[in-house]
């Protein structure tokens, strides 16, 4: 059977698409990754989402925009997209265990946690390395930890960690920082968070141990060296966008965005949208990617209709 649209990811982007192709009657079939929901699913409260004054949890945002999409007949799989070929239509979509086929594809794969890329934050992932506090802050109840961003991310993070360590230390590589003023009064205000200005992470330790025990930290102005006790390593420095899939299918720019055609959801393949994190170096909110979802659903029911009358 070939769908009318595939839809790839299920963060706000996906699932505003969703919700805008099933009510244009398009029956969306959306595969929902590796991380259903995408980054909110990760991040604690939304204060900044239109519409909820008190704010909301990620994951009751995520809820209830999927049940509205399903309430028009959207359909959901748990599957993550290995590849796609989009040479021709049908386009094909290979997840784990199936191919799909479609006539048209909106591609809302979003976004993922950016790493430092030190050989031993990747071998202590998981054993004192993290990219995401919100999943594993609890581990660190009455310690000290380290917070590596300058952004809202980093922010964010330190400010949820302050629930269980006893310490966090947000290490910036400059002395000024990138995040929003009202996280940084929240942050400066919280006595058990203190900035290191000017600083990188040159390596974590211990490997051999198998579990964090302290980072080496290098004054960028002065070159100097320190190693610095630590239970834990939070890394916040940014997504990348999930487009490694799309290599050599449709036109990427150098930093793996999906490049759009002037001012639409377009991308260099016709019949092939895209939404959200993956077209966007900017805003990278939750409500641009649900208005670029939005977009790409009305572009793509333009074509189908446009296909269908020719
Ligand atoms: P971001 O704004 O791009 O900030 C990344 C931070 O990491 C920057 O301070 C950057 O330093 C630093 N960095 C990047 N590469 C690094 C490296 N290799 N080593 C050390 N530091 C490095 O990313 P983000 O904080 O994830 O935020 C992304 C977007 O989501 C933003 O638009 C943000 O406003 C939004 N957001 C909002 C909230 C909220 O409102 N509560 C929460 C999270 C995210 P430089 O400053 O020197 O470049």
């Amino acid at each position: 059977m070939v769908e009318q649209v595939i839809v790839i990811g299920s963060g706000p982007a996906g699932l505003t698409a969703a919700l805008y192709a099933a009510r244009a009657d398009l029956r969306p079939l959306v595969l929902e990754g590796s991380q259903p929901g995408g980054q909110l699913m990760t991040t604690t409260g939304v204060e900044n989402y239109p519409g909820f004054p008190e704010g909301l949890l990620g994951p009751d945002l995520i809820a209830a925009m999927k049940k509205q999409a399903e309430r028009f007949g959207a359909r959901f799989l748990p599957k993550q997209v290995q590849s796609v070929d989009l040479a021709i239509v049908p386009f094909l979509v290979a997840t784990e265990d199936e191919t799909l086929e479609c006539q048209a594809m909106i591609i809302a794969a979003g976004a993922s946690a950016r790493l430092l890329g030190l050989e031993s934050e990747r071998k202590l992932l998981g054993h004192g390395v993290s990219a995401c506090a919100t999943c594993d802050g609890f581990f660190f109840r009455g310690k000290k930890v380290l917070v590596v961003g300058g952004g809202d991310s980093a922010l964010e993070e330190a400010l949820f960690l302050t629930k269980f360590a006893e310490s966090i230390y947000v290490v910036h590589r400059r002395d000024k920082l990138r995040a929003s003023k009202i996280m940084q009064d929240r942050a400066s205000k919280n006595p058990k968070i203190s900035f290191i200005w000017n600083t990188v992470v040159d390596d974590i330790l211990d490997v051999a141990q198998n579990k964090v025990t302290a980072v080496r930290l290098r004054d960028v102005n002065t070159n100097d060296s320190t190693d610095m006790p630590i239970d834990g390593v939070f890394v916040a420095i940014g997504h990348r966008p999930n487009t490694a899939f799309l290599k050599n299918q449709v036109e990427l720019d150098s930093k793996g965005f999906i490049v759009c055609q002037g001012d639409s959801s377009r991308t260099s393949v016709e019949g092939v949208f895209a939404a959200g994190d993956v077209i966007d170096p900017v805003y990278k909110q939750a409500v641009t990617a649900a208005g670029t979802g939005c977009r790409a659903a009305i572009d793509c029911d333009h074509y189908l209709s446009s296909l269908r009358e020719a």
